[in-house]
């Protein structure tokens, strides 16, 4: 583990040391069929960087309808339902982002957290799980949501064990396959995906508002991050794409897991994106290519300019394809 991170606040220095008991694994990702440390250029771990980014968030606030508003800027996009039961957030951004969190939630509205929902068990949509439980919320999540912050789990594209979390943080109310919730006088539809970006994605939708929450099934704008250690593919993040273009309508607004709020037409290209790429891996697979050789053969370079700018670039996408056909 990195001494610098003794130099961090004391607020910080919790969660810090909870951290430091794994030390960072053995740079291994075999189980994707990388090289050693192939994965990330950035020289520290991306998951430590995504802590000390939000110690700095700035958070934008975007009201959609139905008294539903999107805060982004901390982790996953975070979706605030305000009214007279409470607020009721899903995904809880990282906790040292919890002061402008706090800001921005009371400037939409006094009214208390009384709920959160997690998209699925990663650390950038559930690590505010803990305060956020302190200040009254109720958490509900997929079983599997639970059963990976439970214990400690290993995400092997990031190169890091994330420890089981403490109590408070984990989901109270836990489901399988279909939940449904009535906050506000809204009805809120919870469905699992089949395992798509993980094994404990949902979607989160608020019916009479037509709002979407689609959790890392989506990543606007960016090639999808793929956890195949805790049961993503690259088929099931296809097929769970497939789920959200049929689902929705026009009109429908769609709350990707981190990039900008889009709608159908966006799904529809990212679908057309994903297949594109899973069929031209997969045909150079097949011709017994090794995962370099696909590598050099680019077959993400079409795609490259826009998709590839933030955590996933083409290489590493490839890679992700490369490992699931
Ligand atoms: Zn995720």
């Amino acid at each position: 583990m990195n001494t610098h991170f003794y130099h961090q606040t004391p607020a910080e220095g919790r969660m810090l040391s909870r951290r430091n008991f794994l030390g960072v694994a053995t740079f291994t990702t075999a189980a994707i069929g990388l090289a050693p440390r192939q994965v990330f250029a950035d020289p520290e771990n991306p998951v430590i960087t995504f802590h000390k980014d939000a110690g700095k968030a700035k958070i934008s606030i975007t009201r959609l309808r139905g008294n539903i508003s999107v805060l982004e800027g901390s982790g996953g996009n975070i979706a605030v339902l305000t009214g007279p039961d409470g607020k009721l957030l899903v995904d809880a951004g990282l906790s040292e982002s919890r002061r402008q969190l706090s800001e921005a939630l009371a400037s939409i509205s006094r009214d208390p957290v009384k709920h959160l929902i997690n998209s699925h068990w990663h650390f950038d949509h559930t690590d505010g799980n803990e305060w956020l439980h302190g200040e009254g919320a109720t958490i509900t999540a997929h079983e599997n949501t639970r059963k990976h912050m439970s214990v400690n789990t290993r995400m092997e594209i990031f190169n890091f064990t994330f420890p089981a979390a403490p109590a408070g943080a984990l989901p109270a109310t836990v489901f399988s396959e279909e939940h449904k919730l009535e906050f506000n006088g809204v009805t809120l539809v919870l469905k699992k995906y089949p395992s798509a970006h993980t094994d404990s994605d949902i979607s989160i939708e608020f019916t009479d508002a037509d709002i979407l929450h689609v959790g890392d099934t989506w990543l606007n704008g960016h090639f999808p991050l793929i956890d195949y250690s805790t049961g993503g593919s690259i088929n099931g993040t296809i097929q769970a794409t497939e789920l959200n273009v049929n689902r929705v309508s026009e009109k429908t607004i769609v709350i990707p897991g981190h990039g900008p709020i889009g709608n159908k037409a966006d799904l529809i290209e990212y679908r057309d994106m994903l297949v594109a790429v899973r069929d031209k891996v997969a045909a150079l697979k097949k011709r017994g290519l090794s995962l370099n050789e696909v590598i050099v053969a680019a077959p993400t370079a079409a795609f490259d300019k826009k998709w590839g700018t933030w955590l996933i670039d083409g290489k590493t996408f490839t890679s992700l394809v490369y490992a699931g056909v």
